[in-house]
């Protein structure tokens, strides 16, 4: 039987995209990753929440697009993933959020490529959208029950439009992804732990 020790001497890093729209679970499948294989988070979402907190122009603008649930510029992105991916090391990237656009997910390969990584998979969360509304809509409520900020962009109006950017700009990267070989489509409906059993499944394929 093999020890810890050697069973971690042969984990190489995985490097994954979470692939799916609002709603799909993909921050709190990310974290899982995170606890469960020491992986590193990379969201968009998030550094974008924490520009927006900078009183800088940009800030401003950027405050302003994702309240309305818009996306973010291709060049405001790929900037801050260049800037995170170039000084961080872990074992593994998860990307979260990113890329949304197909020149984003040209800029992702460059930049791997660049740093002699590369892609495992891009890992599709399947979801139907009257769930992802049902989820969004409750993150919100269960927010505001506990005191807690809610999110500028979890309600009704911002929603439709980020599902709108989702179909237009994003779901695109499923064909981009497919016709490379690296899609990896999972059924997301199901708890939070069956998608969790999932998504390990997948990276523990590529770690050996
Ligand atoms: P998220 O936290 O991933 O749901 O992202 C929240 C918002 O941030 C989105 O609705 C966009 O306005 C913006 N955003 C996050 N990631 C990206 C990206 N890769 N490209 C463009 N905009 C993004």
């Amino acid at each position: 039987m093999m020890d810890g020790a050697d069973a971690k001497a042969i984990v190489r890093p995985v490097n994954v995209i979470l692939l799916g729209p609002p709603g799909a679970g993909k921050g709190t499948q990310a974290a899982h990753l995170v606890e469960s294989r020491g992986m590193v988070q990379l969201s968009t979402g998030e550094m974008l929440r924490e520009a927006k907190e900078s009183d800088t122009e940009m800030g401003q603008r950027v405050a302003e697009v994702m309240a309305r649930g818009e996306l973010v510029t291709d060049e405001i992105v790929i900037g801050l993933i260049e800037e995170k991916l170039t000084s961080t090391e872990g074992n593994g990237f998860i990307f979260d959020g990113f890329p949304r656009t197909l020149a984003q997910a040209d800029a992702l390969g460059a930049l791997l490529k660049r740093t002699g990584q590369q892609l495992d998979a891009a890992i599709e969360l399947q979801v139907d959208d009257a769930v992802l509304v049902h989820r969004i809509l409750g993150r919100a409520e269960q927010s505001r029950a506990a005191g807690k900020a809610v999110r500028a962009d979890d309600n009704e109006d911002s929603l439709k439009l980020r599902l709108m950017e989702y179909y237009q700009k994003t779901a695109p990267l499923i064909g981009y992804y497919y016709a490379k070989g690296l899609l990896a489509p999972i059924n997301a409906m199901g708890s939070v732990e069956q998608i969790a059993t999932a998504l390990s499944e997948i990276t523990e394929t590529f770690a050996a």
